[in-house]
């Protein structure tokens, strides 16, 4: 039997009700001639409690127990859904990640998935035609043989390994939206879903602010070739919906220069005022902030005039940002700088596209629109598939609706 994993996110599973709505869909597969495991999150809302909790009982806390602890809510859904599945006739058994195993390294909170054994959920599948309800999020690291979670947003992940390890035919990835947009449809109401997306755009999409799968699935479903679906769970299960698959780019006829644009609100900007233009002063500054595992994304060091000092700009996460501050108002002695600037109201658009590769002048148009429209950009990053530019977040919807017409991605 060709096999099919089908994941639903935490707002598919939100109540009983709607689990019974995913039952449905399974169903559908299931008729269909499908061997199903189905992957689930927990329900809605329900990880940042039991977070919430964690942190109430003790601010500092064995992240071991985190991990006790919030894998319980993927573990009541994965039953629930196999009690609602049993009791329309669809033979179905919950896994936690442990019992199939799914090992996972020791990193609790964050942990990487290392492998799948995909046996015993086969022998399933091929004895008894029962369908396998996983526990997202979750596995277990096997030298400590304790529970271990993938970080948040993890059960996609689970999901598209999973459908690696299984050899599955597809791995549709069910949420509150019916696909990946050209941009949020919050911001631009012209906003379109797409058919197909590479691997290769949803990954910098994901990295670049698009909410809708962890960045980690998408970098395993590249690796592996696995053909993956995103698409609604509020679809009428008797008439679903295609969504957008995102898959090679060579599957891709129609291609765009540009195929989407993100934004990120989760950015900081720190510039340090006349550093000195000598060699090593970069490695002053961004070695202790990589040694504080404290991501720097954009970087502007301008070409001093006189040659004996610069400004540098760069970004971290707003998360970071007032530890980051700390630090190198800690280290200006040593760096030398004359003043430090921050801002935190500010945000990164981004353009992404393969097409980018084979076509010149695509950032120079966004610059020009955006000036004409009295936008300042404070940095600017490029690689092949994408472009990003920091500016005030005041801008954000003026900026993205601009880029968004700009290349042609309205919807008529
Ligand atoms: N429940 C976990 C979270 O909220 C994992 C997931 O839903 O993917 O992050
Ligand atoms: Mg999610």
């Amino acid at each position: 039997m060709p096999r099919l994993v089908m994941k639903f996110g935490g707002t598919s599973v939100a109540d009983l009700d709607r689990i019974r709505n995913v039952a449905r869909h399974v169903e559908r597969e299931v008729k269909a001639g499908y061997d199903v495991a189905v992957v689930v999150s927990a329900m809605a809302g329900k990880t940042n409690e039991l977070v919430a909790w964690c942190r109430e009982a003790s601010m500092i806390h064995d992240a071991r127990e985190y991990d006790a602890v919030v894998a319980s809510g993927e573990q009541v859904t994965a039953g629930l859904l196999a009690i609602v599945l049993q009791s329309i006739g669809i033979p179905a058994r919950s896994w936690q990640g442990w019992q199939i195993p799914i090992e996972t390294s020791g990193a609790h909170g964050s942990a990487r998935i290392l492998g799948i054994d995909g046996s015993k959920i086969s022998a399933h599948f091929e004895e008894r035609r029962e369908v396998a309800v996983v526990a997202g999020f979750q596995g277990v690291h096997a030298p400590t043989g304790r529970i271990a979670t993938l970080g948040r947003g993890g059960s996609d992940t689970s999901a598209v390994a999973l459908a690696a390890a299984l050899e599955a035919e597809r791995c549709d990835i069910y949420t509150d939206v019916d696909g990946v947009y050209t941009t949020d449809p919050r911001i631009v109401s012209k906003a379109k879903r797409l058919d197909k997306v590479s691997y290769e755009e949803m990954l910098e999409m994901a990295s670049l602010g698009a909410k809708v799968l962890q960045v980690r699935s998408v970098e395993l479903a590249m690796l592996y070739g696995v053909k993956t679906y995103v698409r609604s769970s509020f679809d009428d299960p008797t008439d679903p919906k295609p969504g957008t698959l995102i898959c090679d780019e060579e599957d891709i006829v129609e291609q765009q220069t540009v195929t989407g644009i993100a934004y990120s609100k989760d950015e900081a900007q720190i510039t340090l005022r006349r550093v000195a233009d000598t060699p090593g002063v970069a490695a002053s500054i961004f070695v202790p902030l990589a040694d504080a595992a404290i991501n720097v994304d954009m970087i502007i060091q301008v070409v001093s005039r006189d040659h004996a000092t610069t400004d540098i700009t760069f970004t971290v996460p707003a998360g970071d940002y007032a530890r980051a501050r700390t630090l190198l108002e800690e280290l200006q002695p040593k760096i030398g700088y004359e003043s430090l600037e921050g801002a935190t109201d500010v945000v990164k658009v981004s353009a992404i596209g393969v097409g980018m590769r084979s076509h010149a002048g695509v950032a120079a148009k966004a610059f020009k629109a955006l000036a004409d429209k009295g936008v300042n950009i404070r940095a600017i990053t490029t690689s092949e598939i994408k472009f990003s530019m920091l500016i005030d977040a005041a801008y954000t919807e003026l900026a993205v609706r601009t880029l968004h017409s700009l290349y042609g991605l309205d919807a008529a």
